[in-house]
Order: C-alpha cells, then structure tokens, then sequence
C-alpha cells in the first residue's frame, strides 16, 4: 500500500513536524512501507491540491488537522473520495480528536479519526493495513475512532503517550527544509493548566535525552539552517534541560542559525539569565505568553503568573540587548472589562516588548474554557477559530469595533 501523509500548513516557510514524526515512526517499524509527506498550504487552490493527491494515488490518505486548515481539510476529504473512492481517509490532529464521533457523522466517506498523539496509532494502523486485519484487530488499535460495519461508531481509547526518545529524528534528509522555519520538539506536554489551552490536558511532560537533542541540534548548526523553532509549551519548565540546551547551543553557535523559544518568564532565575546574557545577538529569541496582568482572570484561566519575577525577568532581558523578546497577551478573558483590559495592555507595553502580540481568545474544543464558557457568558465563533465574541464583561462592539 502507499501511505500519504499530507498537511496544510498556514505558510510556505512553516513545515509541519506532527507528519515527519509519524512517518519516521512508522518507518521504524515497517521499514518496507512506502509512506509520502504532502505539504500545501492554505493559500493553495484546493482543486491543485486534490490534483496532487490524486497523481501520488494513495492507498491511504491522513490529514493533520488544525483550527487553521480543517474547513478545508473536510472539503478535501469528502472530494478525494469522488475521485479516489478506494482510498482510506483518515484525519488526525488536535482539530478533530475531542469530537471525532461528531466528525465521522459530519464526513461520512472517511474511515476513522487517529485521536491524541498519533505516531504509535498511525504505525499499529499501517501494520494493520499491510497484514489485512479485520475489524476485531482494529478494535485493539488505541487512539482510534471508526465507522464499524454495522454501522457504530467505535472508539478505542486514549492513545498512549510517547517516550519522544521512541521517535527517531524525523529530518534525516532535510531536503528542502534548508529555507524553511524547521520544527523542533525535545519535550511534549506542559506540566501547567491554563484553561485555554489543550496543552494543559493531560499534564504529563515528557523530555527527548539530552544525549539525542544535542545530536540533532548539531546536524541543523552544521547545516547553518536560518532557524529553529522549538514546539516545546514551556521550555524552560525543567530548568536542568533548558540549561544544557541554552549552553550547547551557545558553545557551538555557527553565528547563523536562530533559535525560538517560548518559555515562562517567571521561571528564569539569576543562572539562566547569566546564561541568556553571553549569548551572541540573535541566537535564540523568546516568546513570553503574559496574557493578562488581571490577578481575578490569571486565577480564573488557572494561570500561576508571578507578575513581579516576570516583569524583573523581561527588563533583565532587555538590559542584554541580545534577546528578541516577543509578548502575548488576549483579550476576551473571563472578568477582563475595557478597563482591565486597557491596564494589562499598558502594563505589557511599558515592558517594551520587541513584539506585541494581542490574540483574541479561542475556545477551543476539549479546553477547560469550553466547558465554562456559559458560566462566564462567552460566545465565539462557530467555526474555526472558535474566536470570542462576546463575554459578561464586553460586549460584541468591543470586539468588532
Ligand atoms: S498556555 Fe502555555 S503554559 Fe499554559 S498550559 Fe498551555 S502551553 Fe502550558
């Protein structure tokens, strides 16, 4: 069988790590399986992309879904299976696994959906495929969500959780990749609970070996690749790992390749920022999610923000003229009015961010936020991005206005 694994991402210079690692996996195990990656991006056609899959013709077609690319994922999905009816189609991705029953009802022709984390499923699945199982043998695959023969729809249960030291280096090759933002995990999970995120869900943090992560950082400095994003929440959340990271990639700088990480600021103490202060200019650049400085919202939205160390921490910063410091902040948040509003705004802005970046609340399916939405009076968007509306604390013109 031909295995294609295809992404939309939101850019050309993004590239999507979720089907590297899949397909690195699953190769692992199944060496002889042939499995092709298809990136696009939303701004493609959707007729050249279906063009694409249809010239690849494969056997089974997985699509990373995400609040960015679903609508067009699901329309991708109903048409491929006009002009490739044998094909399987399978979706995955944080988009569609907290309702993948309501998903199958919605796109009939698809198989199933590969809920959580997905490298075991999509490998057990493949084998599945190749050795011609039946449908007591998918019933033991975990992580899986099918239309049965009688019609029922199935759920296997929760997919395990990877050790990260299990998935091999997904860029052995790196063709093509070498102009594009590269995607870096060496930890998944977050260990805090903010109630928007789904990151905070299962809070289990897992580390990649350091022994592993500096092997690879390697072969991207030797490649002078311009930059590397790290997908980790929190990065510096076991101050050990941060540490040996910040310090090897600072003793083997190529004066090139940039690195991104998003971090929380109140947990840099004086040792990592002693470290962050030797850096060459532009190493590494960090984002710092602040969100809000209401302490009412930051205890309603479960967030454990030491305002004083982190406001102490980006000065700091900022001191070493070295860092690129990119802050967030959202606006939508439950007992945030105009005016609270407008005090955190002022608040992030006297920090003197290199970048501001003002979101707008997304609740998000599967977050603690869905689930208290009505308590707090929010409505948002039907369709992804889910974005806020309005709350008991602003009203719809706040928004549009
Ligand atoms: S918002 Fe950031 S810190 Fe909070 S749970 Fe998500 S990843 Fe973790």
């Amino acid at each position: 069988m031909r295995y294609l694994l295809a992404a939309l991402n939101a850019k050309y210079i993004h590239s999507n790590l979720g089907i590297y690692s899949l397909k690195a996996y699953a190769q692992k195990r199944h060496p002889s399986v042939e499995i092709l990656l298809g990136e696009y991006t939303i701004n493609h056609q959707p007729g050249d992309i279906l063009a694409d899959i249809y010239r690849k013709k494969p056997d089974f077609l997985g699509f990373s879904c995400y609040i960015w690319n679903v609508e067009t994922v699901r329309r991708l999905a109903r048409d491929v299976k006009k002009i490739l009816p044998d094909t399987a189609v399978w979706l995955g991705g944080p988009e569609v696994s907290y309702d993948a029953g309501q998903v199958l009802k919605e796109l009939p022709g698809i198989s199933g959906v590969m809920t959580g984390e997905g490298e075991e499923t999509f490998s057990r699945l493949a084998g599945w495929y190749e050795a011609g199982g039946g449908e007591a043998e998918l019933s033991h695959i975990p992580g899986l969500v099918f239309r049965a023969e009688s019609g029922e729809i199935v759920s296997t249960g929760p997919a395990p959780l990877m050790d990260l030291d299990d998935i091999p280096f997904p860029y052995g090759g790196l063709e093509g990749l070498e102009h594009r933002i590269i995607y870096y995990e060496s930890s998944r999970g977050c260990p805090f609970s903010c109630s928007y995120c789904l990151s905070s869900i299962d809070k289990t943090v897992r580390f990649r070996s350091l022994e592993l992560v500096k092997a690879e950082l390697l072969f991207f400095l030797e490649r002078r690749v311009p930059q590397v994003k790290f997908v980790d929440r929190t990065f510096n959340c076991r101050k050990s790992h941060a540490m040996a990271i910040w310090s090897f990639i600072s003793e083997h700088d190529n004066g090139v390749t940039n690195f991104h990480f998003e971090i929380s600021a109140d947990l840099l103490d004086g040792e990592m920022l002693a470290l962050i202060g030797k850096m060459r200019p532009g190493l590494i650049q960090l984002e710092i999610g602040v969100q809000t400085t209401n302490p009412e919202t930051l205890s309603a939205i479960r967030r454990r923000t030491d305002l004083d160390r982190l406001r102490d921490a980006v000065a700091q910063l900022k001191r070493f003229h070295n860092t690129h410091r990119h802050l967030d902040l959202i606006a939508g948040l439950p007992f945030e009015d105009m005016e609270s509003f407008m005090r955190s705004f002022d608040d992030v802005y006297r920090m003197e961010p290199d970048e501001l970046q003002l979101g707008f609340l997304k609740v998000l399916k599967g977050s603690h936020m869905e689930q208290m939405a009505g308590e707090y009076g929010i409505s948002y968007g039907s369709e992804p991005p889910y974005e806020v509306l309005s709350t008991r604390w602003l009203d719809y013109g706040r928004f549009s206005g």
